[in-house]
């Protein structure tokens, strides 16, 4: 911390609207929120500080979901304001097959078309208000762990927002961090990437990209290394890849976060130099760059329940139990360039670039898991009186993190954070005290799959 400070003056700001529940954040998971308790009855403010809705999936380009089934294929375990969302996304032919299990490419969305679809979503919900362009600032609180109000920041100015309860979907936790609750900074957070969207992208048969680095990677310094994967986009010509990573790289720090921004650019320029050196009659384009890096992991919020990569392996049934998922353990090391999956089949393995490096089995040859759960504990930050968390920052261990940080994950987060953010608000009871078993049966009569 500087020692150089300055002291604010004290400052009156105009309340701007007064709800029962807040929410911080737009991305699918904080869009989720809101309309799960907008749909319950309640007044919601919605607040997200880029121009759109979608988060990671729009503003960094992932238009990736996973598969809604478990996977011995036998069961549909995800349904929701997911399958909703991907059932107006089809209508355009905007997202590949849900409907029946999924290969490796999972769900593959058009990110644009999923802004326009969420923007009707939101916009067609009575119950809720939404800022773009407008960013969370400072939490005002009432007590320890409990918010009064949100000061935000818009065009116009510093404003406050009052609620009863208060839902943080900001992926960086910066309003429970901002209240006051306790944030837990992981050793190897999992490297950042910028995603990029290229024109033109099609190879001789046999072409490896990642060998084709390797040629250029002396000619070419700034060129990427380690695992990258990518996809056709639907209803479009174009070509995502999600090929940079920047290491070591602590992505709540603004010096820190600036480099990724510049390095994670500086790789994609170098990937498109090195294809036009290689193929100078082809015509590559670069058509997109991410609104912001993505962050895959950042500080995590320390709460009443904290999910275990042992408990989530062994697919332990929780008895508040919110989302299920299949997503494995997939961690993408930040001190060297490999990743590793423990896959619910059984298998571990390790790749470097698009190379398996290493096969093995985590669980006895014949067993695999079919699916594991997410209970809602994990989104109670410990003391907190009205403010949950739902995303990225939830409170995971490492290997549980490496499986749950996945959106069809997360949007389960998010819904069931709506949900008992509306128990809380009609109880005027703390978060920690919501009846999860109702919460449950409400998630269900909303049409989530509640195991
Ligand atoms: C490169 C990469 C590839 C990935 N690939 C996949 C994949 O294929 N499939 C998959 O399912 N997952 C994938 N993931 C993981 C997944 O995308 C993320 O874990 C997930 O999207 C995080 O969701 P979130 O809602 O927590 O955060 P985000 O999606 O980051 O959303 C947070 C939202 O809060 C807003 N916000 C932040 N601060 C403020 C503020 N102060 N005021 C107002 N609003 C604010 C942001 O603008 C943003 O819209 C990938 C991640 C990365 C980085």
């Amino acid at each position: 911390m500087s020692e150089n400070t300055m002291t604010l003056p004290p400052e009156t700001v105009p309340v701007k609207i007064e709800a029962d529940i807040c929410v911080v954040g737009g991305s699918c998971t904080g869009v989720f929120a809101a309309l799960r308790a907008a749909r319950l009855g309640a007044k919601v403010v919605l607040l997200e500080k880029s121009n759109r809705l979608g988060g990671v999936a729009t503003l960094g380009l992932v238009g990736m979901w996973h598969s809604l089934f478990d996977i011995t294929h036998q069961q549909q375990i995800i349904g929701g304001l997911t399958f909703e969302t991907l059932e107006r996304l089809e209508k355009t032919g905007a997202c590949t097959t849900f409907r029946e299990p999924t290969d490796y490419y999972g769900i593959r969305l058009n990110s644009e078309e999923l802004t326009l679809v969420l923007d009707t979503m939101v916009t067609s919900e009575k119950n809720i208000t939404l800022y773009l362009q407008t960013s969370f600032s400072q939490a005002v609180l009432a007590g320890p762990g409990k918010i009064e109000a949100i000061v935000a920041e818009d065009k116009s100015g510093r404003f406050a927002i009052r609620a009863s309860v208060f839902i943080d979907a900001s992926g960086d936790g910066v309003l429970a961090r901002s209240a006051g609750m306790t944030m837990r900074r992981v050793d190897h957070p999992q490297p950042p990437t910028s995603c990029a969207r290229f024109s033109g992208w099609s190879f001789p048969e046999g072409f490896s990209l990642r060998k084709c680095m390797d040629k250029y990677r002396e000619e070419l310094p700034d060129l990427p290394c380690g695992y990258y994967w990518g996809m056709p986009i639907p209803n479009s010509q174009l070509f995502m890849l999600a090929g940079t990573r920047v290491m070591q790289c602590d992505c709540n720090d603004p010096d820190e976060i600036t480099r990724a921004e510049i390095t994670s650019r500086r790789q994609i320029k170098a990937i498109l130099d090195m294809l036009r050196r290689e193929f100078p009659d082809r015509k590559f384009g670069l058509e997109t760059l991410p609104s912001a890096i993505g962050i895959r992991e950042g500080l995590h919020v320390e709460s009443i329940g904290t999910l275990t990569g042992e408990e989530l392996l062994a697919g332990r049934r929780f008895p508040d139990a919110i989302g299920n998922g299949t997503y494995p353990v997939d961690i993408h090391n930040d001190t060297d360039a490999t990743i590793s999956f423990k896959n619910l089949n059984g298998t571990m393995r390790v790749y470097r670039g698009d190379q398996c490096i290493s096969t093995e089995r985590w669980l006895p040859e014949g067993q695999v898991l079919p699916y594991y759960q997410i209970p809602l504990s994990c989104l109670i930050p410990r003391g907190a009186v009205n403010v949950l968390v739902a995303g990225r920052m939830l409170d995971a261990d490492r290997d549980a993190f490496g499986a749950v940080r996945v959106m069809v994950n997360l949007n389960q987060c998010g819904e069931a954070a709506g949900v008992a953010a509306w128990q809380a608000m009609r109880d005027g009871k703390g978060v920690a005290n919501v009846d999860r078993a109702e919460t449950r049966r409400l998630l269900k009569t909303g049409g989530a799959i509640i195991l």
